[in-house]
């Protein structure tokens, strides 16, 4: 990423501050730090915050021996690093002097975001996603091109698990494969990996765990890591055997409801259309009851970010918008069934970056 990026991103958040009427923009750890220097905070109880004035400077304050590892960008900010025994609130609290509103980072850690209240008692705090979410949520060229190396890596993984056998195998040792395959295939860490067998994947978000997968099994494997600092998120359904024709009719209706969502993520439409193309598919097959989550949500540098594509956001979907279809069909006791892609939204319409098969993948 070259400096000039992050100093138009900034130059975009100042935009945003401005029509927000926010004076200050405070982050620290989290994403949307390296969203505009590049730089990752730790998650310490050694306070990193970059401070942005609106009508000034921008300056990351940052602990002495964490200094080595920021570049400093004259155009974007500049550095000011802290003793052990100095007061890193005192320092941001000395860069809003006289600030009216200040925009701080979700991830914020409670002890601070509390520390800079009593520093700064008459400023009013607000959450930084309302200035940096929307930025963030629309995808440039090279924040697409890393999406979809992710998505390729991922996409790899589904198509080799499809000759691997499950039967007799625990979820948690397919599990332990999936984040052992992110890695080598390129991933600098493994966010999840639900695997869930039989009954089990009737919980969207089940626990790998000791269950033995067996004959017979459906097994919902749904797993994502960060590549270059952009998550991948795809979910491939198996079963081992043949599958049971209750089975085999819902899949078949899932792979039409994903469909439908996935076409109806035009540039344009409201993400809540968007959902509720892919469950008219489902509740017309009447396993409406049994899709108990959102469509999909936004992905980026994190696994889940706006926009959420889910009944009663009537945000438009924006060319650059990057986010998961993922419709699913959960029957309690018996089994559950889930197809994911990550799709962008794009002027020439929706463009699917998974691209590993969609068929119910019948496994030994
Ligand atoms: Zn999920
Ligand atoms: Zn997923
Ligand atoms: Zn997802």
């Amino acid at each position: 990423m070259v400096a000039t990026a992050y100093a138009d991103r900034l130059a975009r958040a100042r935009v945003r501050m401005e029509e927000l009427d926010v004076d200050a923009l405070l982050l620290s750890v989290g994403p949307d730090l390296p969203y505009f220097t590049g730089y990752e905070a730790m998650p310490l109880e050694r306070l990193t915050m970059l401070v942005a004035r609106r009508d000034g400077d921008a300056v990351l304050i940052v602990p002495r021996l964490e200094a080595p590892r920021v570049t400093e960008q004259d155009d974007v900010f500049t550095i000011e690093s802290w003793e052990e025994t100095d007061d890193p609130i005192a320092r941001v609290a000395a860069h809003t002097k006289g600030v009216r509103v200040v925009a701080i980072g979700d991830h914020t850690w409670a002890r601070f975001v509390l520390a800079l209240q009593e520093a700064l008692p008459d400023t009013r705090f607000t959450p930084a996603a309302r200035v940096t979410g929307p930025l963030r949520a629309i995808k440039d060229a090279a924040e697409i091109e890393a999406l979809e190396a992710a998505a390729r890596a991922v996409d790899g993984i589904a198509v080799e698990m499809r000759d691997r056998s499950f039967a007799g195998r625990t979820e948690h040792d397919v599990h332990r494969e999936l984040v052992e395959r992110m890695l080598d295939a390129g991933h600098q860490r493994a966010n999840f990996a639900i695997v869930a067998s039989g009954p089990n994947a009737a919980s969207p978000h089940h626990h790998p765990g000791d269950r033995v997968i067996g004959e017979g099994d459906v097994v919902l494997c749904d797993f994502g890591g960060t590549m270059r600092g952009y998550c991948s998120d795809i979910t491939r359904m198996f079963v081992v055997g043949d599958p049971t024709p209750e089975v085999r009719d819902a899949y078949d209706a899932l792979v039409v409801a994903q469909e439908a969502g996935v076409r109806a993520a035009e540039v344009g439409a409201r993400c809540e259309d968007v959902d509720a193309a892919a469950r008219r598919v489902l509740t017309d097959a009447g396993l409406g009851d049994a899709f108990v989550h959102r469509t999909g949500h936004g992905i980026g540098m994190e696994a889940h970010e706006d926009p959420y594509v889910v009944a009663g956001n009537a945000t438009p979907l924006a060319s650059g918008h990057a986010f998961s279809i993922e419709p699913g069909v959960y029957l309690p006791g018996r089994f559950g069934l889930r197809l994911e892609d990550i799709v962008v939204a794009t002027e020439s319409g929706p463009r699917r970056l998974n691209d590993a098969p969609r068929d119910l993948a019948v496994v030994g």
